[in-house]
């Protein structure tokens, strides 16, 4: 098999088989297929898109190209939770704890925040002492104990993955459904899975912009995990807004811990119980949905979710008090962006306030940037919002004033307010797709 033979035939659109996917993917992988054909490859898959069959093999050979985790001897369905990411979405932290006090195993391996999106492992390196970085062994040993483990990608978990991504992201060949399906999938199913409950998110702040694209990943993401012997379920939820109030790391640790006092604002409650609910449905621990709600409530009520979120803080060395305030470290300074008219919140483009807020220090520009972990912003003015001249839009919390301006100048243009009484807002969960 020649790469270069490979290539023609992807070039004019034919069909690859499971043997010559493989043979790229792993050749890469081991060094031996240089940049520049999987360069070519990755842009002959973005333009001409990849059959179903194709999206398995691809998914299939980036998961074997690295350790697959085996929780078989702990007892409980191995369910996660998968979100393609925008601003203030913090609901791993609230589910993975919720459902594993409910009676699930969750491993959870996460990613770090670029651009405006954040990432769970930078809202968790935000607690003092906190170790994202467990070996296998720990991982395993945390996992057994609690029922859920929060960490980061392994060396040995889909090596393939972080070639690609990294030739993709210099190749503009990131926006592909059949590559995002691959890179999606096969991390998380590296975990060992029996089910995963995938929040796709649509909107100004999400990586897809339109429904049309979010339904089309998702589809891809469902009909591939079917066919890799994975339950699988999508929530299409909306990402015109900020998910909760608080976007930044320590932040939305705060935020994420009220919620799991039973504090936490309506949408980003509403939203994890029902993550929650289709978790523990699918590991068949509640009988249907609405039982699942029961559960997580009941999870959520009893403070059973909140004790389950110290334990595993604790058992990967972070500081618990993070639960009575304190700990967590805050921006020394804070500063309002106020309403320059009245009226009603009818638009956020919350791609900007997810960058104003990676401005201040909470997100990065580029992968080796340094995390502020109090930076970032709370926002006051939602959707539909009424708000009179010189309300609070958003509080900027931050450390380097450097930087405050250009934050500041991307919140005011984030924002329109406008006199429509009714400007519509998107309904939270707009679909739940199936297999
Ligand atoms: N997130 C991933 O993990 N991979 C992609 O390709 C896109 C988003």
């Amino acid at each position: 098999m020649r790469a270069v033979d490979i290539l023609k035939r992807k070039r004019a659109g034919a069909e690859l088989s499971r043997e010559e996917i493989a043979f790229l993917v792993n050749g890469f992988t081991a060094g031996e297929i240089p940049d520049y054909q999987v360069s070519a490859f990755l842009m002959a898959v973005c333009l001409r898109g990849m059959s179903a069959e194709e999206t398995v093999a691809l998914t299939e050979t980036m998961l074997r190209s690295g350790a697959i985790l085996d929780f078989s001897d702990v007892s409980g369905p191995k369910i996660d939770k998968h979100s393609t990411g925008g601003v203030g979405d913090k609901t791993s932290l609230i589910i993975a704890p919720l459902a594993a006090s409910a009676g699930a195993i969750v491993p959870m391996i996460s990613g770090r925040g670029l651009g405006h999106s954040g990432g769970t492992l930078d809202k968790l390196e935000s607690i003092p002492g906190f170790d994202v970085r467990l070996d296998e062994k720990r991982f395993h040993q945390v996992v057994s104990d609690i029922g859920f483990a929060m960490v980061g990608q392994t060396e040995a978990i889909a090596p393939a993955d972080r070639k690609l991504y990294a030739l993709r992201d210099v190749t503009a060949t990131v926006e592909s459904f059949p590559l995002i399906t691959g890179s999606i999938l096969s991390k998380k199913l590296a975990e060992g899975i029996e089910g995963l409950v995938l929040d796709v998110k649509v909107g100004s702040g999400a990586f897809m912009k339109t429904r049309e694209d979010a339904e089309t990943l998702a589809r891809s993401m469902l009909s591939t995990a079917a066919r890799m012997g994975t339950r699988a379920v999508v929530l299409l939820t909306d990402m015109s807004q900020p998910l909760g109030t608080h976007v930044g790391n320590a932040l939305e640790v705060e935020e994420s811990l009220a919620v799991l006092r039973g504090e936490g604002p309506s949408d980003l409650n509403r939203l994890c119980i029902r993550l929650t609910a289709h978790m523990l449905a699918l590991g068949g621990i509640a009988s249907s949905v609405e039982d699942g709600e029961r559960r997580a409530q009941d999870a959520l009520r009893s403070g059973r979710g909140l004790s389950k979120f110290l334990a595993m803080v604790r058992a990967q060395g972070g500081d618990p008090r993070i639960v009575d305030g304190g700990v967590l470290p805050r921006a020394r300074a804070q500063k309002e962006v106020a309403a320059e008219r009245a009226g009603f919140v009818a638009a956020i483009d919350t791609e900007m306030l997810g960058t104003a807020a990676m401005v201040l220090g909470a997100g990065r520009e580029k992968v080796e940037d340094v995390i502020d972990p109090g930076a970032g912003l709370v926002v006051h003015g939602k959707l539909g919002d009424e708000v009179g001249k010189g309300e609070p839009l958003v509080t900027l919390h931050y450390n380097d004033p450097s930087r405050l301006l250009e934050a500041e100048e991307m919140v005011k243009k984030a924002y329109l307010v406008s006199d429509a009484r009714r400007p519509s807002v998107p309904e939270l969960i707009l679909a739940v797709l199936e297999q």
